[in-house]
Protein backbone atom coordinates (compact mmCIF):
# COMPACT_ATOMS: atom_id res chain seq x y z
CA UNK A 1 0.00 0.00 0.00
CA UNK A 2 0.81 3.37 -0.92
CA UNK A 3 0.95 5.83 1.87
CA UNK A 4 -1.83 7.66 0.54
CA UNK A 5 -4.17 4.34 0.84
CA UNK A 6 -2.99 4.10 4.39
CA UNK A 7 -3.84 7.36 5.20
CA UNK A 8 -7.24 6.76 3.59
CA UNK A 9 -7.21 3.14 5.20
CA UNK A 10 -7.06 4.82 8.65
CA UNK A 11 -9.24 7.40 7.87
CA UNK A 12 -12.13 5.70 7.20
CA UNK A 13 -11.01 3.11 10.02
CA UNK A 14 -11.35 6.01 12.63
CA UNK A 15 -14.87 7.18 10.90
CA UNK A 16 -16.17 3.89 11.57
CA UNK A 17 -15.00 3.68 14.94
CA UNK A 18 -16.48 7.21 15.69
CA UNK A 19 -19.93 6.34 14.01
CA UNK A 20 -19.74 2.70 16.45
CA UNK A 21 -19.28 4.79 19.87
CA UNK A 22 -22.39 7.43 18.79
CA UNK A 23 -24.76 4.62 17.98
CA UNK A 24 -23.72 3.11 20.88
CA UNK A 25 -23.95 5.94 23.06
CA UNK A 26 -27.36 6.66 21.59
CA UNK A 27 -28.59 3.04 22.25
CA UNK A 28 -27.00 3.21 25.71
CA UNK A 29 -28.76 6.54 26.58
CA UNK A 30 -32.52 5.06 24.91
CA UNK A 31 -31.59 2.19 27.03
CA UNK A 32 -31.44 4.68 30.33
CA UNK A 33 -34.85 6.27 29.02
CA UNK A 34 -36.65 3.37 28.73
CA UNK A 35 -35.75 2.31 32.20
CA UNK A 36 -35.66 5.36 33.43
CA UNK A 37 -39.40 5.53 32.45
CA UNK A 38 -40.53 2.37 33.11
CA UNK A 39 -42.71 3.16 36.48
CA UNK A 40 -45.03 5.58 33.89
CA UNK A 41 -48.38 5.06 34.30
CA UNK A 42 -49.35 7.24 30.94
CA UNK A 43 -48.48 5.56 27.09
CA UNK A 44 -44.98 5.85 25.69
CA UNK A 45 -44.46 6.38 22.33
CA UNK A 46 -41.03 5.89 21.27
CA UNK A 47 -39.97 7.13 17.67
CA UNK A 48 -40.43 3.40 16.33
CA UNK A 49 -43.70 3.13 17.40
CA UNK A 50 -45.96 2.98 14.54
CA UNK A 51 -48.09 7.06 16.11
CA UNK A 52 -44.93 8.26 16.38
CA UNK A 53 -45.47 10.38 13.44
CA UNK A 54 -48.64 11.14 13.69
CA UNK A 55 -48.84 11.77 17.35
CA UNK A 56 -46.41 15.39 16.40
CA UNK A 57 -49.07 16.33 14.09
CA UNK A 58 -50.57 19.40 16.08
CA UNK A 59 -51.72 22.87 15.09
CA UNK A 60 -48.07 23.21 13.41
CA UNK A 61 -46.84 21.65 10.73
CA UNK A 62 -44.25 23.71 9.03
CA UNK A 63 -41.72 22.89 11.98
CA UNK A 64 -40.77 19.74 12.52
CA UNK A 65 -38.86 17.75 15.77
CA UNK A 66 -38.24 14.50 16.47
CA UNK A 67 -38.07 13.79 20.46
CA UNK A 68 -37.03 10.76 21.84
CA UNK A 69 -39.97 9.90 23.35
CA UNK A 70 -44.01 11.20 23.51
CA UNK A 71 -45.07 10.60 27.25
CA UNK A 72 -48.63 10.52 27.58
CA UNK A 73 -48.85 11.38 31.69
CA UNK A 74 -51.71 9.66 33.48
CA UNK A 75 -50.90 11.33 36.09
CA UNK A 76 -48.88 14.20 37.91
CA UNK A 77 -46.44 11.48 39.25
CA UNK A 78 -45.81 10.73 35.56
CA UNK A 79 -45.11 14.03 35.14
CA UNK A 80 -42.69 14.38 37.58
CA UNK A 81 -41.28 11.04 36.92
CA UNK A 82 -40.38 12.21 33.33
CA UNK A 83 -38.76 15.22 34.83
CA UNK A 84 -36.77 13.72 36.96
CA UNK A 85 -35.66 11.24 33.91
CA UNK A 86 -34.93 14.47 31.80
CA UNK A 87 -33.05 16.05 34.38
CA UNK A 88 -30.95 13.02 35.50
CA UNK A 89 -29.99 12.08 31.67
CA UNK A 90 -28.98 15.27 31.28
CA UNK A 91 -31.89 15.72 28.27
CA UNK A 92 -34.03 18.43 27.12
CA UNK A 93 -37.63 18.12 27.65
CA UNK A 94 -40.96 20.09 27.19
CA UNK A 95 -44.21 19.85 28.49
CA UNK A 96 -47.25 20.07 25.95
CA UNK A 97 -50.65 21.19 26.69
CA UNK A 98 -52.70 22.13 23.44
CA UNK A 99 -49.99 21.91 21.01
CA UNK A 100 -50.77 25.64 19.02
CA UNK A 101 -47.03 26.64 19.90
CA UNK A 102 -46.31 29.26 16.73
CA UNK A 103 -43.16 27.33 16.57
CA UNK A 104 -44.17 23.93 17.91
CA UNK A 105 -41.93 24.48 21.29
CA UNK A 106 -44.11 21.66 22.88
CA UNK A 107 -42.49 18.91 20.86
CA UNK A 108 -39.09 20.84 21.01
CA UNK A 109 -37.70 18.68 24.03
CA UNK A 110 -36.05 15.26 23.54
CA UNK A 111 -38.97 14.13 26.61
CA UNK A 112 -41.91 15.62 25.37
CA UNK A 113 -44.65 15.66 28.47
CA UNK A 114 -48.19 15.21 26.90
CA UNK A 115 -50.62 16.99 29.76
CA UNK A 116 -53.78 16.19 28.01
CA UNK A 117 -55.09 13.69 30.63
CA UNK A 118 -54.43 16.14 33.23
CA UNK A 119 -57.76 17.44 32.12
CA UNK A 120 -60.34 17.43 35.51
CA UNK A 121 -62.08 20.69 36.16
CA UNK A 122 -63.22 21.42 39.81
CA UNK A 123 -65.27 24.15 40.42
CA UNK A 124 -65.78 25.71 43.81
CA UNK A 125 -69.42 28.03 43.25
CA UNK A 126 -68.87 29.19 46.59
CA UNK A 127 -65.77 30.73 46.26
CA UNK A 128 -65.71 31.86 43.07
CA UNK A 129 -62.61 29.88 42.28
CA UNK A 130 -61.89 26.44 39.78
CA UNK A 131 -59.37 24.01 40.07
CA UNK A 132 -58.35 23.20 36.52
CA UNK A 133 -56.16 20.30 35.22
CA UNK A 134 -53.48 22.03 32.62
CA UNK A 135 -54.29 19.72 29.85
CA UNK A 136 -57.58 21.54 29.46
CA UNK A 137 -58.42 23.36 25.91
CA UNK A 138 -60.12 26.79 26.10
CA UNK A 139 -63.32 25.03 24.77
CA UNK A 140 -63.99 22.02 27.67
CA UNK A 141 -63.55 25.07 30.15
CA UNK A 142 -65.74 27.18 29.02
CA UNK A 143 -68.33 24.48 28.83
CA UNK A 144 -67.70 23.19 32.02
CA UNK A 145 -67.87 26.50 33.74
CA UNK A 146 -70.60 27.78 31.72
CA UNK A 147 -72.58 25.07 32.98
CA UNK A 148 -71.86 25.84 36.19
CA UNK A 149 -72.58 29.37 35.80
CA UNK A 150 -68.96 30.95 34.93
CA UNK A 151 -66.44 31.73 33.01
CA UNK A 152 -62.83 32.87 32.74
CA UNK A 153 -60.87 35.34 30.58
CA UNK A 154 -58.98 34.05 27.69
CA UNK A 155 -58.44 33.39 24.18
CA UNK A 156 -61.09 32.99 21.08
CA UNK A 157 -59.56 29.52 19.83
CA UNK A 158 -61.52 26.71 21.74
CA UNK A 159 -58.79 24.56 20.47
CA UNK A 160 -55.62 26.07 22.35
CA UNK A 161 -54.42 24.38 25.61
CA UNK A 162 -54.98 26.05 28.62
CA UNK A 163 -51.25 25.47 29.63
CA UNK A 164 -49.14 27.45 27.27
CA UNK A 165 -52.18 30.02 26.85
CA UNK A 166 -52.43 30.88 29.94
CA UNK A 167 -48.45 31.17 31.20
CA UNK A 168 -47.89 33.08 28.40
CA UNK A 169 -50.62 36.13 28.72
CA UNK A 170 -54.09 34.98 27.09
CA UNK A 171 -55.71 37.81 25.53
CA UNK A 172 -59.40 37.48 24.29
CA UNK A 173 -63.05 37.22 24.82
CA UNK A 174 -63.91 39.10 28.15
CA UNK A 175 -60.28 40.40 28.03
CA UNK A 176 -60.92 44.09 28.62
CA UNK A 177 -63.86 43.48 31.64
CA UNK A 178 -61.44 40.69 33.27
CA UNK A 179 -57.38 40.92 32.04
CA UNK A 180 -55.68 38.34 30.30
CA UNK A 181 -55.71 34.57 31.44
CA UNK A 182 -53.15 34.85 34.02
CA UNK A 183 -54.70 37.89 35.71
CA UNK A 184 -56.81 35.40 37.19
CA UNK A 185 -54.17 32.77 38.17
CA UNK A 186 -54.41 32.28 41.84
CA UNK A 187 -52.12 29.20 42.29
CA UNK A 188 -50.19 26.73 40.47
CA UNK A 189 -49.09 23.34 40.93
CA UNK A 190 -45.68 23.00 39.39
CA UNK A 191 -43.30 20.26 38.27
CA UNK A 192 -40.23 21.70 38.86
CA UNK A 193 -36.70 20.92 37.62
CA UNK A 194 -36.04 18.07 40.26
CA UNK A 195 -39.10 16.08 40.15
CA UNK A 196 -40.57 17.64 43.55
CA UNK A 197 -44.22 18.85 43.23
CA UNK A 198 -44.42 22.34 44.71
CA UNK A 199 -47.41 24.95 45.21
CA UNK A 200 -47.09 28.15 44.05
CA UNK A 201 -48.95 31.50 44.66
CA UNK A 202 -48.73 34.93 46.10
CA UNK A 203 -47.88 33.46 49.44
CA UNK A 204 -45.10 31.06 48.50
CA UNK A 205 -42.60 30.57 46.15
CA UNK A 206 -43.66 34.51 45.19
CA UNK A 207 -41.30 34.94 42.78
CA UNK A 208 -41.82 32.01 40.76
CA UNK A 209 -45.40 33.18 40.97
CA UNK A 210 -44.04 36.20 39.32
CA UNK A 211 -42.25 34.27 36.62
CA UNK A 212 -44.83 31.71 36.00
CA UNK A 213 -47.53 34.57 34.91
CA UNK A 214 -46.28 35.67 31.86
CA UNK A 215 -42.74 33.86 31.12
CA UNK A 216 -44.08 30.07 32.52
CA UNK A 217 -44.01 27.97 29.13
CA UNK A 218 -41.77 25.87 29.75
CA UNK A 219 -38.63 27.97 31.47
CA UNK A 220 -39.35 26.42 35.36
CA UNK A 221 -40.72 23.41 35.41
CA UNK A 222 -44.38 21.96 34.35
CA UNK A 223 -47.91 23.21 35.36
CA UNK A 224 -49.98 20.63 36.42
CA UNK A 225 -53.05 22.64 37.66
CA UNK A 226 -54.32 26.25 37.83
CA UNK A 227 -56.98 27.69 40.16
CA UNK A 228 -58.04 30.57 38.48
CA UNK A 229 -60.76 33.00 40.23
CA UNK A 230 -63.63 32.54 38.23
CA UNK A 231 -66.74 35.23 37.12
CA UNK A 232 -70.19 34.76 36.82
CA UNK A 233 -71.62 34.69 33.26
CA UNK A 234 -74.55 37.33 32.72
CA UNK A 235 -77.99 36.29 31.64
CA UNK A 236 -77.75 37.08 27.96
CA UNK A 237 -74.44 38.52 26.12
CA UNK A 238 -74.04 39.87 22.71
CA UNK A 239 -72.03 39.12 19.58
CA UNK A 240 -71.35 41.82 17.81
CA UNK A 241 -69.94 42.14 13.80
CA UNK A 242 -69.39 45.11 12.09
CA UNK A 243 -68.77 44.90 8.40
CA UNK A 244 -66.84 46.71 5.99
CA UNK A 245 -65.15 47.89 2.75
CA UNK A 246 -61.40 47.89 2.33
CA UNK A 247 -61.42 51.14 0.88
CA UNK A 248 -62.91 52.53 4.16
CA UNK A 249 -60.01 51.27 5.77
CA UNK A 250 -58.52 55.06 7.29
CA UNK A 251 -62.24 55.55 8.73
CA UNK A 252 -62.21 52.33 10.52
CA UNK A 253 -58.89 53.07 11.92
CA UNK A 254 -59.79 56.41 12.75
CA UNK A 255 -62.51 55.20 15.19
CA UNK A 256 -60.39 52.83 16.64
CA UNK A 257 -58.05 55.02 17.66
CA UNK A 258 -59.95 57.70 18.52
CA UNK A 259 -62.62 55.87 20.51
CA UNK A 260 -62.03 52.23 20.79
CA UNK A 261 -60.14 53.19 24.70
CA UNK A 262 -63.06 55.33 26.01
CA UNK A 263 -65.49 52.24 24.89
CA UNK A 264 -66.98 50.71 28.67
CA UNK A 265 -65.11 47.41 29.50
CA UNK A 266 -68.18 45.46 29.05
CA UNK A 267 -67.46 45.03 25.24
CA UNK A 268 -63.95 43.19 24.09
CA UNK A 269 -63.54 43.17 20.30
CA UNK A 270 -60.63 43.07 17.86
CA UNK A 271 -60.58 44.17 14.31
CA UNK A 272 -59.75 41.66 11.32
CA UNK A 273 -58.25 42.87 8.41
CA UNK A 274 -57.74 40.55 5.33
CA UNK A 275 -56.93 41.30 1.60
CA UNK A 276 -60.21 41.86 1.11
CA UNK A 277 -62.33 42.67 3.96
CA UNK A 278 -62.68 44.45 7.34
CA UNK A 279 -64.61 42.90 10.50
CA UNK A 280 -65.04 44.00 13.86
CA UNK A 281 -65.55 40.80 15.71
CA UNK A 282 -66.63 41.71 19.65
CA UNK A 283 -68.74 40.64 22.44
CA UNK A 284 -70.91 42.74 24.93
CA UNK A 285 -71.96 40.98 28.19
CA UNK A 286 -74.74 42.61 28.71
CA UNK A 287 -78.03 43.12 26.40
CA UNK A 288 -78.54 43.72 22.69
CA UNK A 289 -79.95 47.41 23.15
CA UNK A 290 -77.11 48.49 25.33
CA UNK A 291 -74.52 47.11 23.07
CA UNK A 292 -76.17 49.29 20.29
CA UNK A 293 -76.26 52.13 22.27
CA UNK A 294 -72.13 52.18 23.40
CA UNK A 295 -71.50 51.51 19.84
CA UNK A 296 -73.59 54.39 18.42
CA UNK A 297 -70.73 56.80 17.76
CA UNK A 298 -68.18 54.29 16.83
CA UNK A 299 -70.62 53.02 13.87
CA UNK A 300 -71.38 56.53 12.35
CA UNK A 301 -67.57 57.48 12.30
CA UNK A 302 -66.43 54.17 10.90
CA UNK A 303 -69.26 53.64 8.43
CA UNK A 304 -69.89 49.79 8.36
CA UNK A 305 -71.52 48.31 5.28
CA UNK A 306 -73.81 45.72 7.41
CA UNK A 307 -74.01 45.50 11.30
CA UNK A 308 -75.10 42.59 12.98
CA UNK A 309 -76.39 42.43 17.13
CA UNK A 310 -77.16 38.87 18.36
CA UNK A 311 -78.20 38.67 22.08
CA UNK A 312 -77.29 34.86 22.97
CA UNK A 313 -76.17 32.73 25.80
CA UNK A 314 -72.65 33.21 26.95
CA UNK A 315 -71.88 29.64 25.55
CA UNK A 316 -72.88 30.58 22.05
CA UNK A 317 -71.63 33.51 22.16
CA UNK A 318 -68.17 31.23 22.31
CA UNK A 319 -68.71 28.69 19.53
CA UNK A 320 -69.57 32.07 17.26
CA UNK A 321 -66.44 33.70 18.21
CA UNK A 322 -64.71 30.16 17.80
CA UNK A 323 -66.22 29.28 14.44
CA UNK A 324 -67.35 25.80 15.87
CA UNK A 325 -69.91 23.97 16.72
CA UNK A 326 -70.17 22.42 19.95
CA UNK A 327 -68.29 19.46 19.32
CA UNK A 328 -65.81 21.50 17.83
CA UNK A 329 -65.42 23.43 20.71
CA UNK A 330 -65.50 20.76 23.60
CA UNK A 331 -63.87 17.79 22.35
CA UNK A 332 -59.91 17.76 21.27
CA UNK A 333 -58.75 17.99 17.51
CA UNK A 334 -56.25 19.70 15.21
CA UNK A 335 -56.82 22.11 12.32
CA UNK A 336 -52.68 21.18 10.95
CA UNK A 337 -50.91 24.06 8.52
CA UNK A 338 -48.10 25.47 7.72
CA UNK A 339 -48.11 28.71 9.02
CA UNK A 340 -46.38 31.81 10.48
CA UNK A 341 -46.84 34.67 12.52
CA UNK A 342 -45.15 38.19 13.68
CA UNK A 343 -46.44 39.97 17.00
CA UNK A 344 -46.60 43.89 17.22
CA UNK A 345 -47.70 46.21 19.96
CA UNK A 346 -49.34 49.43 19.20
CA UNK A 347 -49.51 52.43 22.59
CA UNK A 348 -51.77 55.02 22.03
CA UNK A 349 -52.30 57.17 19.22
CA UNK A 350 -52.53 54.18 17.74
CA UNK A 351 -51.13 52.96 14.08
CA UNK A 352 -50.70 55.97 12.03
CA UNK A 353 -52.16 56.28 8.01
CA UNK A 354 -48.68 55.10 6.84
CA UNK A 355 -48.51 52.05 9.21
CA UNK A 356 -51.96 51.39 8.09
CA UNK A 357 -50.89 51.43 4.47
CA UNK A 358 -47.90 49.73 4.78
CA UNK A 359 -49.68 46.56 6.05
CA UNK A 360 -51.99 46.76 3.22
CA UNK A 361 -49.60 47.26 0.42
CA UNK A 362 -47.52 43.82 2.02
CA UNK A 363 -50.59 41.96 2.33
CA UNK A 364 -51.84 43.01 -1.18
CA UNK A 365 -48.01 41.97 -2.29
CA UNK A 366 -48.10 38.53 -1.57
CA UNK A 367 -48.34 35.74 -3.43
CA UNK A 368 -52.54 34.37 -3.71
CA UNK A 369 -51.24 30.82 -1.76
CA UNK A 370 -49.80 32.59 1.09
CA UNK A 371 -53.53 33.86 2.61
CA UNK A 372 -52.45 36.87 5.42
CA UNK A 373 -54.73 38.31 7.96
CA UNK A 374 -54.11 41.09 10.14
CA UNK A 375 -56.00 40.59 13.64
CA UNK A 376 -55.89 43.57 16.00
CA UNK A 377 -57.28 42.94 19.90
CA UNK A 378 -58.16 46.06 21.97
CA UNK A 379 -56.13 46.41 25.30
CA UNK A 380 -56.74 49.88 26.20
CA UNK A 381 -59.37 50.91 28.65
CA UNK A 382 -59.70 47.09 30.71
CA UNK A 383 -58.39 45.58 32.64
CA UNK A 384 -55.19 43.90 31.24
CA UNK A 385 -53.77 47.57 31.12
CA UNK A 386 -54.66 47.81 34.86
CA UNK A 387 -51.81 45.94 35.93
CA UNK A 388 -48.58 47.09 37.03
CA UNK A 389 -46.19 46.20 34.53
CA UNK A 390 -44.01 44.89 37.22
CA UNK A 391 -46.25 43.09 38.94
CA UNK A 392 -45.91 40.00 36.51
CA UNK A 393 -43.83 38.72 33.73
CA UNK A 394 -46.62 40.21 31.35
CA UNK A 395 -44.65 43.25 31.16
CA UNK A 396 -47.09 44.73 28.11
CA UNK A 397 -49.54 46.81 30.01
CA UNK A 398 -49.70 50.14 28.65
CA UNK A 399 -50.74 49.14 25.15
CA UNK A 400 -53.72 50.53 22.85
CA UNK A 401 -53.59 47.04 20.99
CA UNK A 402 -51.97 44.20 20.02
CA UNK A 403 -51.68 43.11 16.20
CA UNK A 404 -51.07 39.82 14.91
CA UNK A 405 -50.04 38.96 11.81
CA UNK A 406 -50.57 35.53 9.77
CA UNK A 407 -49.83 33.93 6.85
CA UNK A 408 -50.79 30.79 5.96
CA UNK A 409 -48.25 28.66 3.36
CA UNK A 410 -50.41 26.79 0.73
CA UNK A 411 -48.08 27.06 -1.83
CA UNK A 412 -45.03 24.80 -3.65
CA UNK A 413 -41.96 25.50 -1.08
CA UNK A 414 -40.38 27.87 -3.19
CA UNK A 415 -43.31 30.36 -3.03
CA UNK A 416 -43.62 29.11 0.64
CA UNK A 417 -40.00 30.29 1.26
CA UNK A 418 -40.85 33.65 -0.74
CA UNK A 419 -43.63 34.88 1.48
CA UNK A 420 -41.93 33.41 4.50
CA UNK A 421 -38.95 35.70 3.61
CA UNK A 422 -41.37 38.43 2.88
CA UNK A 423 -42.94 38.26 6.36
CA UNK A 424 -40.32 38.49 8.34
CA UNK A 425 -38.27 41.48 6.54
CA UNK A 426 -41.46 42.79 6.77
CA UNK A 427 -42.12 42.62 10.08
CA UNK A 428 -38.76 43.77 10.66
CA UNK A 429 -39.56 47.11 8.88
CA UNK A 430 -42.88 47.75 9.87
CA UNK A 431 -41.52 46.96 13.76
CA UNK A 432 -39.09 49.77 13.16
CA UNK A 433 -41.31 52.28 11.65
CA UNK A 434 -44.79 51.76 13.17
CA UNK A 435 -45.18 49.75 16.12
CA UNK A 436 -43.53 49.23 19.62
CA UNK A 437 -40.80 47.35 20.13
CA UNK A 438 -42.41 44.81 21.95
CA UNK A 439 -44.06 41.91 21.10
CA UNK A 440 -46.33 39.12 22.45
CA UNK A 441 -44.77 36.29 23.80
CA UNK A 442 -47.53 33.80 23.22
CA UNK A 443 -47.36 34.64 19.40
CA UNK A 444 -43.52 33.36 19.80
CA UNK A 445 -41.54 33.49 16.35
CA UNK A 446 -37.77 32.30 16.18
CA UNK A 447 -36.95 34.88 13.61
CA UNK A 448 -37.29 37.90 16.14
CA UNK A 449 -33.80 39.79 16.80
CA UNK A 450 -33.59 40.71 20.00
CA UNK A 451 -36.91 38.74 21.46
CA UNK A 452 -35.54 38.54 24.96
CA UNK A 453 -36.04 41.92 25.50
CA UNK A 454 -38.87 42.33 23.35
CA UNK A 455 -41.28 39.78 25.60
CA UNK A 456 -39.95 40.56 28.50
CA UNK A 457 -38.99 44.09 28.54
CA UNK A 458 -38.01 45.54 31.95
CA UNK A 459 -38.41 41.93 33.46
CA UNK A 460 -35.78 40.20 31.59
CA UNK A 461 -33.10 40.97 34.40
CA UNK A 462 -35.32 39.43 37.32
CA UNK A 463 -36.68 36.37 35.31
CA UNK A 464 -32.83 35.74 34.50
CA UNK A 465 -32.50 35.71 37.92
CA UNK A 466 -35.25 33.77 38.89
CA UNK A 467 -33.89 31.30 36.42
CA UNK A 468 -30.43 30.92 38.08
CA UNK A 469 -32.26 29.97 41.04
CA UNK A 470 -34.42 27.33 40.14
CA UNK A 471 -33.45 25.49 36.68
CA UNK A 472 -29.48 26.50 36.86
CA UNK A 473 -29.32 23.02 34.95
CA UNK A 474 -31.48 24.38 32.41
CA UNK A 475 -33.23 21.16 31.91
CA UNK A 476 -36.16 23.53 30.53
CA UNK A 477 -34.54 25.09 27.51
CA UNK A 478 -35.46 25.36 24.43
CA UNK A 479 -34.40 28.26 21.01
CA UNK A 480 -36.36 31.00 22.83
CA UNK A 481 -36.61 29.42 26.65
CA UNK A 482 -35.94 32.12 29.58
CA UNK A 483 -31.06 32.28 29.48
CA UNK A 484 -29.33 32.11 32.42
CA UNK A 485 -27.33 35.02 31.36
C1 LIG B 1 -55.21 29.12 15.99
C2 LIG B 1 -54.63 29.90 17.14
C3 LIG B 1 -55.39 30.89 17.75
C4 LIG B 1 -54.87 31.61 18.83
N1 LIG B 1 -55.63 32.59 19.43
C5 LIG B 1 -55.16 33.24 20.52
C6 LIG B 1 -55.98 34.21 21.22
O1 LIG B 1 -57.14 34.45 20.88
N2 LIG B 1 -55.41 34.86 22.27
C7 LIG B 1 -54.15 34.60 22.71
O2 LIG B 1 -53.72 35.21 23.69
N3 LIG B 1 -53.37 33.67 22.09
C8 LIG B 1 -53.85 32.99 21.02
N4 LIG B 1 -53.06 32.05 20.40
C9 LIG B 1 -51.70 31.81 20.88
C10 LIG B 1 -51.71 30.79 22.02
O3 LIG B 1 -52.10 31.43 23.22
C11 LIG B 1 -50.26 30.23 22.19
O4 LIG B 1 -49.88 29.59 21.01
C12 LIG B 1 -50.16 29.28 23.39
O5 LIG B 1 -48.81 29.13 23.74
C13 LIG B 1 -50.76 27.93 23.08
O6 LIG B 1 -50.78 27.12 24.20
P1 LIG B 1 -50.94 25.54 24.04
O7 LIG B 1 -50.92 24.93 25.37
O8 LIG B 1 -52.09 25.26 23.13
O9 LIG B 1 -49.66 25.17 23.17
P2 LIG B 1 -48.40 24.19 23.45
O10 LIG B 1 -47.79 24.12 22.11
O11 LIG B 1 -48.82 22.93 24.10
O12 LIG B 1 -47.52 25.01 24.44
C14 LIG B 1 -46.97 26.28 24.14
C15 LIG B 1 -45.74 26.52 25.01
O13 LIG B 1 -46.09 26.43 26.38
C16 LIG B 1 -45.38 25.37 27.03
N5 LIG B 1 -46.32 24.69 27.93
C17 LIG B 1 -47.50 24.10 27.60
N6 LIG B 1 -48.10 23.62 28.69
C18 LIG B 1 -47.29 23.89 29.74
C19 LIG B 1 -47.36 23.61 31.12
N7 LIG B 1 -48.40 22.97 31.63
N8 LIG B 1 -46.35 24.01 31.92
C20 LIG B 1 -45.27 24.67 31.41
N9 LIG B 1 -45.15 24.96 30.09
C21 LIG B 1 -46.15 24.58 29.26
C22 LIG B 1 -44.93 24.46 25.90
O14 LIG B 1 -43.79 23.68 26.24
C23 LIG B 1 -44.65 25.47 24.79
O15 LIG B 1 -43.39 26.07 24.97
C24 LIG B 1 -53.55 31.33 19.30
C25 LIG B 1 -52.81 30.32 18.69
C26 LIG B 1 -53.32 29.61 17.62
C27 LIG B 1 -52.49 28.56 16.94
Amino acid sequence: MTSLSYKIYFYILLCLIIICNISSAKTLKKRDLTSCLADVQGTLVYPNSPEYNADLIDENTRVNFTPSVIVYTKTVTDVQLSVYCASSLNMSISARSGGHSYEKYSSAGAIVVDITNLNKIDINSTANTAVIGAGNRLGSIYYTLSQAGFLIPAGTCPNIGIGGHALGGGYGLYGRKYGLALDSILSMDLVDPTGRLIIVNKDQYTDLFFALLGAGANNFGIVTSFTFKIYPTPPSVTSISLNYAITNIQNVFDAYNQLGSSLPDDISFSIVIDNGSIEFQGVYLGTQTNANQILSQFITQSQPTSTQFTEESFFNSVLRRGFQQTNGTIYLFHSPSDFKAKSFYVKSPGLSAAGVQSLITFMKGLPTTCPTYAIFDLYAGGAANNVPANATAFVHRDELYSIKLLTTLNGDNATNQQCFNQLNSFGEAFQANYTDYSCYQNYIDRDLTDWQTRYYGSNLPALIAIKKIYDPNNVFNYPQSIPLE
